[in-house]
């Protein structure tokens, strides 16, 4: 081989790079589809009061099934779907179906349980969001308390007063905010002090370690004080472990969701597993 290209890195460099080039083009021209197509799905995980053990909440998770593909994660899809604005109508359906399937779930006496939906940047910027949400309320009858969106610190960092502005008429409709993967974004803590916020999610890459590592255990320990001295709600993502579980109540945060309770699982191993119990409490696993 030549000497240009100067040995197999530069060639094995390129090659995978064109490789999943073709696969973000492959998932780009998919997702163009995948709407009209009906191959999004949503996954819900449950998030439950380890005091009580009851079920407080789910969280809708976006699963696109592809034709060819098979299940794409959305670790694969969402940042596509966000550079090329797809995520605005496809956002939509998360929402409004999202919304719907809770809100019937509400009638068939599962409740009271709140529902998060993931927002991303380019949905939280678009003009008419506070139409949307407002709209998909009335039409799936959800109350709004009932509804919490989760953003992420890196589309708090441009902590302009539009951001404000949006996040307070979003609460004024009577929904919920929470912040996703706290404590991993760019952004500084000054945010908290003046964004309506209701919920921290404590990430999963503190939790996952929560027992073994120090740092990560200060870590966890830090938010869980600093949401319950500014009066805010915190959830700890990703609770493996009885261990992990122990610890988390043991500092005062109650609330959890995990492969522990449950991995996001369809909409009917849902209602089969939490319809079943009387006054829904959790039989872990
Ligand atoms: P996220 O919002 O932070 O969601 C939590 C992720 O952690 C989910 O991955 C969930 O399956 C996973 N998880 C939950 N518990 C555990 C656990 O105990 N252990 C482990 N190892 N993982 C756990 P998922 O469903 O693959 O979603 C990844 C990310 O994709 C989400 O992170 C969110 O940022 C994004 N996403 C998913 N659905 C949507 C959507 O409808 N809209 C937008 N904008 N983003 C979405
Ligand atoms: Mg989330
Ligand atoms: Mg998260
Ligand atoms: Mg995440």
């Amino acid at each position: 081989k030549s000497k240009e290209l100067q040995g197999n890195n530069f060639q094995f460099y390129n090659a995978s790079m064109e490789k999943s080039n073709l696969r973000s083009a492959k998932v780009e021209n998919g997702l163009h589809k995948a709407l009209e197509n009906n191959e999004f799905v949503l996954h819900y995980q449950p998030q439950i009061n380890s005091r009580t053990n009851k079920l407080i909440g789910v969280e809708a998770l976006l699963r696109w099934n592809h034709p060819t593909m098979g299940v794409v994660s959305p670790a694969d899809f969402i940042p596509v779907a966000e550079e090329t604005g797809l995520i605005v109508p496809i956002g939509e359906w998360v929402l409004r179906n999202a919304c719907k399937q809770v809100k019937s779930w509400h009638d068939l006496g599962l409740g009271p349980i709140v529902v998060s939906v993931n927002l991303s940047a380019r949905q939280f910027e678009k003009q008419d969001l506070i139409e949307l949400v407002k709209d998909v309320l009335a039409e799936t009858k959800l109350d709004p308390s009932f509804l919490e969106l989760e953003l992420t610190e890196n589309l708090i960092i441009k902590n302009t007063d539009a951001t404000l502005e949006t996040m307070v008429k979003l609460r004024e409709l009577g929904i919920k905010i929470s912040i996703d993967d706290f404590g991993t974004g760019y952004s500084s803590l000054g945010y908290l002090k003046n964004f309506p916020i209701n919920t921290l999610k404590i990430d999963r890459s503190f939790v996952s370690d929560v027992v073994g590592d120090l740092a990560n255990a200060a870590i966890t320990n830090t938010i869980i004080t600093l949401a319950d001295n500014l009066s805010l709600n915190v959830i700890a993502e990703g609770v493996e472990t009885e261990d992990q579980m122990k610890f988390l109540s043991s500092k005062g945060c109650f609330l959890m969701q995990g492969f522990m309770f449950s991995p996001p699982i369809k909409a009917e191993d849902f209602m089969e597993k939490y319809f079943e119990q009387d006054d829904q409490e959790l039989l872990l696993n």
